[in-house]
């Protein structure tokens, strides 16, 4: 009686089997993109290719292919490796799989590439999402369109070893100067170039807690050496005659030697950082000493004003 029983219930199984893989293959046949490929090669593939690699067809009508359609984003992508999209191939008379890099991957990896380009110190990553056409469009005001115009013919112009002046962005808290400072980075990453980002606030309080420290001799000279160096919210650090002297006038020194361009963040203009810059250090004022470092930053750049609203509040 068992074996009987057990007889009849593989059959019965055997026929379910059947009747889901018939199924199963009329859908994988009824797929738009295995059709097209199918009806592109019928004089090469016969009956029993398409039998002999139905696993494959499955495995490519279930992906997502034209433009990720069946997937969220790059993270929630469906596919058998992440970021691959399939596509049928004939090779000899049996059909192959092959897997690319989708839509999103490929501009996801070309953002990084650009991405690695960017280097920072203390800036918060998001700048590198920065964009000129957005700094235009959020706001074209005269005041702005002077400083993003500026910004785009150094980037238009410049190529390496080549001597070029950067920008002293001077304008009120939120205004967008460093936003702006991530844009020309961007955009010069497009064409290769690599930038250093400095927050020199912190950069400065790093290097005082650290005197002597190794890699704050490597950060500095990373700062001298970048192809483009940018110096942000200067002038928002508590400077001494140590950091003047010994920090940011070498660092200046050197770039200005080697026509390094070099740009500028400030809330004050010229005028109000040298006041900054000049300090009583034991009741003696250091108007010299802060003069010889206003004469290198202009003659490193080009001073401009930008207004505009705060984007903080
Ligand atoms: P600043 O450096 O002048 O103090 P920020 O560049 O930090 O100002 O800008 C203030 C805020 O506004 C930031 O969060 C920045 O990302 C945002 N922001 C500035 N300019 C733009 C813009 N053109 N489009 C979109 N967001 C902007
Ligand atoms: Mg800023």
């Amino acid at each position: 009686m068992e074996r009987i029983d057990k007889s009849l219930n593989k059959l019965a199984n055997t026929g379910d089997f059947q009747k889901r893989y018939e199924r199963t293959k009329n859908e994988i046949l009824n797929d738009e993109n295995v059709r097209y490929f199918l009806n592109e090669n019928s004089s090469a593939i016969s009956k029993e290719t398409v039998d002999k690699n139905l696993m494959k067809l499955y495995e490519y009508s279930t992906q997502s292919k034209n433009g990720c359609e069946k997937c969220p984003s790059l993270e929630g992508c469906i596919n058998v490796m992440e970021g691959y999209q399939p596509h049928l191939v004939l090779q000899g008379n049996g059909i192959d799989l092959h897997y690319e890099p989708c839509p999103r991957k490929i501009v996801h990896d070309e953002k990084a590439k650009r991405e690695k380009l960017i280097q920072s110190l203390y800036v918060p990553r998001d700048i590198l999402s920065a964009g000129i056409e957005d700094f235009y469009l959020s706001d074209s005001s005269a005041g702005r369109m002077d400083a993003g115009e500026k910004a785009m013919a150094f980037v238009m112009d410049y190529e390496p070893g080549k001597k070029q002046k950067g920008l002293f962005l001077y304008g009120k808290f939120g205004v967008g100067k460093t936003y702006l400072l991530g844009a020309i980075a961007n955009e010069l990453a497009k064409k290769q170039i690599s930038s250093l980002i400095v927050y020199v606030p912190d950069f400065l309080r790093e290097l005082k807690g650290s005197i002597g420290d190794n890699t704050i001799n490597e950060k500095i000279e990373m700062t001298k050496h970048a192809p483009i160096l940018m110096l942000d919210d200067f002038g928002a650090e508590t400077m001494t005659s140590w950091g003047r002297d010994e920090v940011i006038g070498p660092i200046l020194q050197f770039r200005m030697l080697e026509n390094l361009p070099t740009f500028f963040t400030s809330n004050f203009d010229m005028e109000g950082l040298k006041n900054h810059l000049t300090f009583s250090q034991r009741g003696e004022k250091e108007e010299v000493k802060a003069a010889r470092v206003m004469e290198r930053i202009r003659y490193l750049a080009e001073p401009i004003h930008l207004n505009g609203k705060n984007r903080r509040l």
